[in-house]
């Protein structure tokens, strides 16, 4: 079952309109959730940024997130799904293509679960990225519809036959396609500060969390691509990769090339905030 405009439907019966802007403009917001053991995880932190997106964009929320969190929850139990993600989407809805927001048109809310296993293969052996500048706008906080340059940039990682991307700013590293990153060098973690050059990364936040409670130093910094190559450490996180270790860049090793110990260190940790 999927949620759509305000209801519960199989997607078959779903018909989305040429008029949506989502669509046409990419004007629209969106979250993915993860479930594990069928609970929505971090649901508040994503609600949080869902109505500071929805705020700066200027797209009224259909419903409070309370109503939101009822609607998520529906769909996971209607699908019986454990481990997954949920994909929240809303748009500015739907009108003629023009670029002025439309007067009568209504917030159209999408919403569905899809089964997702944990990626334990990379989270354990850790994965390869190149890097590419990032051509994004200088909003990168809000998490709106317009993919294009993350789209461009994971493809170019599959083309050189890695699977992430690392951006950077005239040398200056932000983040990765779908991920924030992290490094670890004489044991003090190093990460973009979160500005309008990054997604605030939910993931980002409960790891931060981990490391001050387990007195790693943290410095929300920001690194060259140089000193990435240089770290001892270096990992991405997100709602779906959870922590995956880096373990080479553009063809060059990072520390020994293979997962580090404090990596390892804050998996263990991770997995406890939501395993039972
Ligand atoms: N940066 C970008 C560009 C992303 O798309 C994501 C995934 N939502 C992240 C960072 C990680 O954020 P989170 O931990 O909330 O999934």
């Amino acid at each position: 079952m999927y949620f759509y405009k305000n209801e519960f439907v199989h997607k078959n019966d779903i018909h989305i309109s040429p008029d949506d802007r989502g669509y046409y403009f990419g004007d629209g917001i969106y979250e993915v959730f993860r479930v594990y053991q069928g609970e929505l995880y971090e649901a508040s932190a994503h609600m949080q940024r869902l109505e500071r997106t929805a705020s700066e964009v200027r797209i009224q929320l259909p419903y409070t997130s309370d109503e939101i969190i009822v609607i998520l929850n529906k769909l996971i139990q209607q699908n019986e799904l454990i481990e997954g993600t949920v994909y929240l989407q809303i748009t500015r809805g739907e009108a003629p293509r023009a670029h002025p927001f439309p007067i009568q048109a209504k917030p159209i809310l999408l919403a569905y679960c899809s089964e997702v296993k944990r990626p334990l293969a990379t989270i354990q052996n850790g994965i390869k990225a190149i890097t590419e500048p990032d051509i994004r706008w200088l909003r990168c906080d809000l998490k709106t519809l317009n993919l294009l340059p993350n789209v461009l940039a994971k493809q170019a990682a599959l083309d050189a036959g890695v699977q992430e991307v690392v951006l950077h700013r005239d040398g200056t590293v932000t983040e990765c396609s779908a991920s924030n990153i992290m490094i670890i060098k004489d044991a003090i973690l190093y990460t973009h500060p979160a500005n309008h050059l990054i997604l605030h990364g939910i993931t980002r936040a409960v790891v931060l969390r981990l490391a001050h409670a387990l007195g790693i130093p943290v410095k929300d910094v920001a690194f060259t691509t140089e000193q990435l190559l240089q770290a001892d450490e270096a990992f991405i996180t997100g709602t779906t990769v959870e922590i995956t270790p880096l373990i080479q860049i553009d063809g060059q090793a990072i520390g020994s090339g293979t997962p580090g110990p404090l990596t390892a260190k804050l998996q263990t940790e991770f997995e406890r905030t939501f395993l039972k």
